[in-house]
């Protein structure tokens, strides 16, 4: 197999299935996908729960979101997608407030009723503490987006627990995801389109793989076939970048995520998707609850099925989820990329081998940039390699 193909790729995850499925159908050319876990669809991969019925994110809820046409019109020839617009919730000393922080969460918490404009006033005098400096880090980015007493109740205790890292030492884009309103919409989301994918994750990935050209192999480690690579095979790499070089400049910090499912004796039993849980003395980050991902489908079942999320350091054994990236990270992340040039015929993507926080979308729109602008110049005889920094 190794020697019939034109280029291995390591990994079925997003941005792995995406190069895939460009380099089968638009060059023609022979693609082994291998994946060290016995499924496809990396990360974002869905399957039903026997006992309820319900699909399951099997590595945490996924939400699909971006304002990437480009992306939207691709993923759409897969799958089609839900009206699926993604709320949430945080309950902090057992009261219930929506997020992402908006002016029914401000209004709420501060017990007045604010006009837009009163709220952002009240804010901004609450962020003039950090003065004209542009915030450096996860902290002083919140403070200046919310202020302190709402950084202190929904930010502070949440962050400590998924990050167990002073968020003085982390980086301030964390926060940046989220979106604050001075408007009473409470979308999780900005994105243009939105939605969830009708038959599950994974069915996407059946679809995008499903080509004569795509030859995918389960339970196979990179680290294994290795030694047996023909010497000029291209490799498209999208594990640790710090494992591919078998960590000679350093571990990078990643965390994972313990999820402790439990089936409830309930139909129902938080009424929305996902509850935050902003005290630090709640051990858990938030709950899930599965069912309502999907709430278009037949709920025939009377029990529904939850999971709790516990985050924790990644060691190496351990599923690497969310980088860390801290100041010592970026350092050690920078030694790696210089190893990697001097790779032969190497390229390095995703989540993993770019040691990014991205979304789906932009593994999806980081691959479709990589077919574009090394991928197919590579086959068309216009670069002798795939190696280049990511
Ligand atoms: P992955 O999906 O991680 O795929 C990499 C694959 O490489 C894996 O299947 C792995 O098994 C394989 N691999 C690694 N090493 C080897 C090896 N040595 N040999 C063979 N195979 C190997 N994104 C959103 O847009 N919305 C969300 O709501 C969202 N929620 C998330 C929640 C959680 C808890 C997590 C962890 C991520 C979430 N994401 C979300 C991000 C999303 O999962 C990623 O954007 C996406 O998975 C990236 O795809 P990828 O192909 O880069 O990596
Ligand atoms: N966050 C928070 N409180 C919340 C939700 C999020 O402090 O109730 C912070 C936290 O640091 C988190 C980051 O915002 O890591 C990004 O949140 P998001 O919901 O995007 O995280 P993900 O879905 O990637 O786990």
């Amino acid at each position: 197999l190794l020697r019939k193909a034109d280029i291995l790729i390591v990994g079925a995850g997003f941005y792995g299935a995406t190069l895939a499925e460009r380099i089968a159908t638009q060059l023609g050319r022979r693609v082994l996908v291998i994946d060290r876990r016995q499924h496809i669809g990396g990360n974002a991969y869905t399957e039903q729960d026997p006992a309820t019925g319900v699909e399951i994110h099997r590595y945490g809820p996924h939400l699909f979101h971006t304002s990437n046409e480009e992306v939207w019109n691709y993923l759409r020839t897969f799958t089609g997608f839900t009206p699926y617009r993604h709320r949430a919730f945080s309950t902090y000393r057992d009261k219930v407030y929506p997020l992402p922080i908006n002016l029914a969460t401000i209004c709420q918490f501060f017990g007045k009723r604010l006009s837009p404009d009163e709220a952002r006033g009240m804010i901004t005098g609450q962020a003039a503490e950090l003065g004209d400096r542009p915030p450096a880090n996860l902290e002083e980015k919140a403070i200046s987006l919310v202020g302190r007493p709402l950084y202190e109740a929904f930010i502070k205790g949440y962050t400590a627990k998924q990050w167990q890292t002073d968020p003085r030492e982390l980086p301030a884009q964390i926060i940046a995801r989220l979106p604050v309103r001075y408007t009473f919409d409470d979308g999780y989301f900005n994105d243009r389109f939105q939605g969830q994918p009708v038959d599950g994750y994974t069915a996407i990935f059946e679809k995008m793989l499903a080509h004569e050209l795509i030859e995918t192999r389960l339970g196979v480690d990179f680290f294994d076939i290795k030694p047996l690579l023909p010497k000029d095979l291209p490799v498209v790499y999208t594990g640790p970048i710090d494992r591919y070089f078998d960590y000679s400049e350093g571990e990078l910090g990643w965390r994972t995520i313990d999820i402790d499912l439990e089936i409830m004796d309930t139909p129902d039993h938080q009424g929305t998707a996902i509850m935050n849980y902003a005290d630090e003395t709640v051990p858990y980050t938030r709950v899930v609850e599965f069912r309502h991902f999907n709430p278009e489908r037949q709920h025939k079942s009377d029990k529904t099925l939850i999971g709790r999320e516990y985050s924790r350091f990644a060691g190496r054994t351990d599923e690497p989820y969310y980088p860390i990236d801290t100041r010592r990270d970026q350092a050690v992340y920078r030694r790696y990329l210089e190893r990697a040039a001097a790779e032969q015929n190497l390229h390095l993507g995703g989540r993993l081998g770019t040691y990014r926080y991205l979304d789906m979308h932009q593994a999806i729109g980081a691959a479709l940039k990589a077919f574009e602008t090394v991928l197919a110049p590579y086959f068309a005889g216009e670069l002798d390699s795939v190696s280049r920094s990511p």
